[in-house]
């Protein structure tokens, strides 16, 4: 492509895409060169390159052709600068994230038989607060290479709380810091999947030597593997393997090991004699956090983009399921706003947002706190609704018609009445006493915060 046929096409993509797409999509991609057909572009990442193969991907074989070139499919190659993480043969494939069926994004090949890592997941991104520190460090701790301290390491915690991320982190960190490691990263189905293969074309002892010869080991949403009986047993041995040759293992469920079904006792002890560690549900900082850092990486695709003050705090507050959700809502709310080129505001946030809003919306209702509350203090829930006035019944009593009154919108009459037909001024009496309570009682406050956090969660 000449300079000029290059000019020429770079006006035609600014006018169809708009300054701010251009910015920020366009003027990244580095031209290669076009043989047989295929035009290939440098992109600083695949995450670019996949939203400009998904996106813009027609337009741009469209424009080739209409200055004259015969492009039939464009590429997109992520260049290798350093700011990318290195992997190297014999490692993990690099990020390759799924690509529109038009182009594809090209990962460096490996021997290994693990997953791509995705280049975004690094322990630079990841954000950490009360809920996620010990993870966080444990995690930091294994990725430092050193001598293995704890085996395995186990993540769990619900779904979108940063176990793939902490995961990819680990990964990243040590092709960095110890290049010379054998580090294999896979899903327990794509364990799974390996394993029948090597079943089915009669090539166990492959299987066998090749994870057997990794020096790290790590198997997402193990979970998976529960209730497949060979599956299970050849992961123990493996697993059995690897922790006598010392080499570090780190698996992650959405579980603790103790709560995963159908998994055989023998493994689920196993799993458990290294570091258990949990990722807790986001709290409101953290989520406020991750939202503010994801801001601060969009600035760079969205620069002319304005921010209301207050939007972040409301998304925070309000979608509180979990990460994903949230980042995916951010996503939508910078696309958005930038194709109809209009300051984020709470309006155009609520207007833009309303399924997500809606559908995370949350009511706790009377009997979920009744249900907590008993079991927080180890009482029946009959014996906290009924009539008995002894105080190892009342107090619960009275927090749970205290929690009623401050995360249901239900009335005074109306908790009464679900708890056992009791009358409004009992009801207000209780709610007072322990407000009362709160300031005056360690131990009432750290329950109630306790309490509330589970609720919201
Ligand atoms: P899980 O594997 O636990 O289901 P993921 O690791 O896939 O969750 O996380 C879901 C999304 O949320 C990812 O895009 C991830 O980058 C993001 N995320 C989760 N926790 C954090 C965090 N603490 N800081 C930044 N991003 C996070
Ligand atoms: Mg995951």
């Amino acid at each position: 492509m000449t300079q000029e046929q290059m000019g020429t096409l770079q006006q035609e993509l600014l006018k169809t895409v708009g300054q701010n797409n251009f910015k920020a999509w366009i003027e990244p991609l580095e031209f290669a060169d076009i043989q047989g057909g295929v035009a290939t572009f440098n992109v600083p990442t695949n995450f670019i390159g996949n939203y400009v193969s998904q996106n813009f991907g027609d337009l741009i074989i469209h424009q080739l052709n209409a200055i004259g070139e015969s492009v039939q499919r464009v590429h997109f190659r992520v260049a290798n600068t350093p700011a990318q993480p290195r992997v190297t043969a014999g490692s993990i494939a690099a990020a390759a994230k799924p690509a529109a069926p038009a182009a594809k994004v090209d990962a460096p090949k490996a021997d290994l038989p693990g997953a791509p890592l995705d280049a975004r997941f690094t322990f630079d991104s990841f954000v950490v607060g009360k809920p996620n520190e010990l993870a966080n460090a444990a995690a930091r701790r294994v990725a430092e290479g050193g001598p293995v301290s704890f085996n395995p390491l186990f993540l769990y915690g619900g779904v979108g709380l940063g176990k793939t991320h902490l995961m990819h982190a680990i990964a990243w960190e040590l092709q960095n810091r110890r290049p010379d490691l054998n580090v294999l990263y896979l899903s327990a189905e794509q364990f799974m999947y390996r394993f029948v293969q090597a079943l089915r074309d009669r090539k166990m002892m492959d299987f066998k030597e090749l994870f057997r010869s990794v020096d790290v080991l790590m198997v997402d949403d193990v979970q998976f593997i529960a209730g497949k009986d060979s599956t299970q047993e050849e992961f123990f041995h493996t697993f059995n393997a690897l922790v006598d040759q010392n080499k570090q293992i780190i698996i992650s469920a959405d579980r603790a090991p103790g709560e995963i079904k159908d998994m055989e006792d023998r493994i689920r002890s196993r799993l458990q004699c290294g570091l258990v560690v949990d990722l807790h549900p986001t709290d409101y900082e953290l989520r406020l956090g991750i939202l503010q850092s994801k801001v601060d990486q969009y600035r760079g695709q969205y620069p002319d983009l304005k921010l209301a003050d207050g939007v972040l705090e409301f998304l925070a507050h309000r979608i509180s399921t979990n990460v994903r959700v949230l980042e995916g809502a951010l996503t939508r709310l910078f696309a958005f706003a930038s194709l109809v080129g209009r300051e984020i505001t709470m309006e155009l946030t609520q207007d833009c947002l309303s399924d997500v809003l809606r559908a995370s919306e949350r009511k706790i209702s009377v009997e979920e706190i009744q249900r907590r509350v008993a079991e927080h203090y180890n009482i029946r829930l009959s014996d906290m609704i009924g009539p008995k006035r002894l105080r190892n019944f009342a107090r619960p009593r009275q927090v749970a018609m205290f929690l009623c009154k401050q995360l249901t919108s239900r009335s005074l009459p109306e908790i009464g009445r679900r708890f056992g037909g009791r009358d409004h001024t009992t009801v207000m009496h209780g709610v007072r006493r322990i407000e009362e309570l709160r300031s005056s009682d360690g131990q009432i406050a750290e329950d109630l915060e306790l309490l509330r956090r589970a609720l919201e969660a």
